[in-house]
């Protein structure tokens, strides 16, 4: 009995480590899903970053599956260009992750990026909050 408990409470911390994905606030009623491990890479690369760094997203309908850094190909303190067709190239193209230091508001060259870009669905603004590194989601209309 008492082992049986003891391997159900690993489980959970299995779960609860691995197995779960991660919901992102949007501004409408579908949330992005962000696959557990990814979240994780994303948050590691995050934390206390205050430089722009964008990942490129990619999966399936509104699930993150998979992440990889495009070539940044050019850098200020609060901006970063990177190069689009490898990443806009692969069937399973979403979009872009870049952080911003608290809002997760876009800036106008965000807008007029995510709204040029035909190939991207899903962007999503890393930024912190109360310490924490949270996610937020824009859908293309
Ligand atoms: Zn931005």
């Amino acid at each position: 009995m008492k082992l049986k408990a003891v391997s159900l409470f690993f489980a959970f911390l299995f779960l609860a480590s691995f197995g779960v994905d991660t919901f992102t606030k949007t501004e409408g009623d579908t949330p992005v899903l962000i696959k557990n491990e990814v979240k994780h890479r994303l948050t590691e690369a995050y934390e206390g970053r205050k430089k722009e760094k964008p990942f490129c997203l990619f999966g399936s309908g509104d699930k993150i599956k998979r992440i990889s850094a495009p070539k940044i190909t050019s850098t200020t303190d609060t901006t970063a260009t990177w190069e689009t067709k490898r990443c806009e190239s692969k069937s399973d193209f979403l979009g872009y992750v870049h952080n911003h230091e608290i809002a997760p508001i876009p800036s106008k060259t965000d807008e007029f990026r995510f709204a040029l870009n035909d190939d991207s669905e899903v962007e999503l603004i890393a930024y912190h909050d109360s310490g924490e590194v949270s996610f937020y989601g824009y859908y293309h209309e």
